[in-house]
């Protein structure tokens, strides 16, 4: 069997496309432009590409994109302002701060300082908690994504047995609270699973969200599963250049799974999408309108 592919990258154009369809309408029906604030602390080249991504899209769907670029010796007090003056701007509906921060900063204290209605990260300590108990509330960006083009290849994925590889906060957790949601059963492994390939053998739908180049290999996927690799991982391509590949050895699940996320051009540019997807979602529920059909979880 050689796996169908599932096509982030046509995905998330299409996610982009209803974005701006909906806020095309938001402008010509209720004169309000939906605002993302991105707050950048330092010069980190990775965040730097990032940040610069995440405005080009912002404008792209016909939002209002603002930066605030900041040295990496910003107090932690001023940081804070910042994050109470955007909370406190009526033309912004989404505040994301990217991480990570200088290690002078206490990540906690600022995310949870954004007002949780602008959370566009869903990182804040209410919208993660709101989340584990099933309500309304501001989703992560990846595991947004994933669960989107999990619908969109199975339908209903309620009865599945998916297993999530990795637990932390911005990924593993928040996936497998969705999967949950939409009633899989829901294992997730990390680094001290016993017998990691066979839980994962037993799965029909498997997540690797771990950061270890090709951790996966294709005789640990149960035939005809579904994998959504998560996993971004820079490694030697010789002559001294360097290539991406997953979590997931590619070559040789692509033989036995049903479906499969490629890296680059999988995951990835559902991220960004789904963060321009949260901001317009936010921007509706703060003024009292319908929430977008299809871009929440
Ligand atoms: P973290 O490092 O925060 O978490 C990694 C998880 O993997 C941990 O729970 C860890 O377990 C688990 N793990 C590590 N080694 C093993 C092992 N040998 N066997 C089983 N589990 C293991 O990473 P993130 O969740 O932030 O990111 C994971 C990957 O996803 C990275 O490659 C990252 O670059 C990528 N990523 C991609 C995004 C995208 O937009 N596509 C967005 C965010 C992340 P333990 O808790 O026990 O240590």
């Amino acid at each position: 069997m050689t796996a169908a592919i599932i096509d982030g990258k046509a995905f998330a154009a299409g996610v982009r496309g209803r974005v701006a369809e909906q806020v095309g309408r938001l402008q010509a029906d209720h004169g309000i432009t939906p605002g993302l604030a991105v707050v950048l602390v330092g010069e980190d080249p990775a965040s730097q590409v990032y940040v610069r991504s995440k405005g080009k899209q912002t404008v792209e769907v016909g939002m209002k994109s603002v930066e605030h670029r900041l040295d990496a010796d910003t107090s932690e007090a001023d940081l804070l302002a910042l994050v109470q003056e955007l909370n406190a701007d009526p033309t912004i509906h989404g505040i994301l701060v990217q991480l990570p921060l200088p290690d002078h900063l206490n990540e906690d204290l600022v995310i949870n300082a954004i007002d949780p209605a602008k959370d566009v990260d869903g990182f804040h300590i209410s919208n993660v908690g709101l989340l584990g108990t099933g309500q309304k509330s501001m989703v992560p960006c990846t595991p947004l994504g994933c669960l989107m083009m999990l619908r969109e290849h199975h339908g209903s994925l309620s009865g599945l047995d998916a297993v999530v590889v990795g637990r932390s906060n911005i990924v593993g957790k928040p996936m497998a609270q969705l999967l949950l949601g939409d009633s899989c059963t829901v294992t997730i492994a990390h680094s001290r699973t016993k017998d990691l390939p066979e839980v994962v053998r037993r799965a029909d739908i498997v997540v690797a969200a771990v950061g270890r180049p090709r951790m996966v290999p294709g005789d640990w996927i149960k035939p005809g599963a579904t994998v959504i690799d998560v996993g971004i991982n820079r490694v030697d391509a010789g002559e001294g250049k360097t290539r991406l590949v997953g979590d997931v050895d590619f070559d040789s699940a692509v033989e036995v799974a049903g479906a499969i996320t490629p890296v680059p051009g999988g995951v990835g540019p559902m991220t960004i999408a789904c963060l321009l997807a949260n901001t317009l979602t936010a921007c509706c529920r703060a003024n009292g309108l319908p929430e977008p059909e299809g871009l929440t979880a």
